[in-house]
């Protein structure tokens, strides 16, 4: 579940990453973090409030430092194959070759975000460096010398269409770090 997925455990932790219908929260036993006070809980699955691409840690500041994992045993030729299909899936369907943040914007409840943006007409739609992706409507990428201005204008473009066209609020899964 976690191939081709960039990152460390704490971030796909504070994140709860998942992809093919499977996510961190299946397999967090416990998680060791600093709180603001410095020091040292240890908390189990259940007080983590994990939830689509949410976490305890994104309502509070703590530091991940250790986590126990809990994987179930299978055949290592199964899972190759399950990573290599999983990498044929991403290089098939996502803009891998150019620099992303990965998906934009979180699945709807009812939608996905991702058909909403190309039925609304803007993949390829560019903004400076900024491009919502001609591969995956999803991903906006740096053509090359995108600024975090450019991107961030271009989300906001994308939010105000797919809004007037079709009267849903997509939400932003990447997080904008600083002013
Ligand atoms: C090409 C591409 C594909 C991607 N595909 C997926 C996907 O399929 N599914 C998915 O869920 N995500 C996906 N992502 C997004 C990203 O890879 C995940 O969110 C990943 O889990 C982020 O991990 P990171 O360590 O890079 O965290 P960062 O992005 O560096 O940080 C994310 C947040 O976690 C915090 N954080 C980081 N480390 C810690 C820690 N130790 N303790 C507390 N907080 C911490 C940061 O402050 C930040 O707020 C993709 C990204 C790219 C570029």
């Amino acid at each position: 579940m976690l191939h081709g997925i960039p990152g460390t455990i704490g971030g796909a932790i504070r994140m709860n990453a998942g992809a093919y219908g499977k996510e961190m929260k299946e397999i967090v036993k416990e998680v060791t973090y600093l709180q603001e006070d410095g020091t040292i809980q240890t908390l189990p699955n259940e007080e983590l409030n994990f939830s689509y691409r949410h976490s305890r840690f994104k309502d509070s500041e703590g530091i991940i430092i250790e986590a126990k994992l809990e994987l179930e045993k299978a055949n290592p030729e199964e899972i190759k194959e399950k990573m290599e299909n999983y990498k044929k899936s991403r290089l098939e369907k996502q803009p891998v070759d150019m620099p992303s943040a990965g998906s934009t914007f979180k699945r709807g409840t009812n939608y996905i975000s991702a058909q909403l943006i190309d039925e609304a007409g803007l993949k390829g739609y560019t903004i400076g460096g900024a491009q919502v992706s001609l591969k995956h409507a999803g991903f906006i990428v740096n053509t090359g010398n995108a600024t975090a201005e450019d991107i961030l204008n271009l989300i906001d473009y994308v939010i105000q269409v797919v809004y007037e066209k079709f009267g849903k609020i997509l939400e932003m899964e990447v997080e904008v770090v600083g002013e």
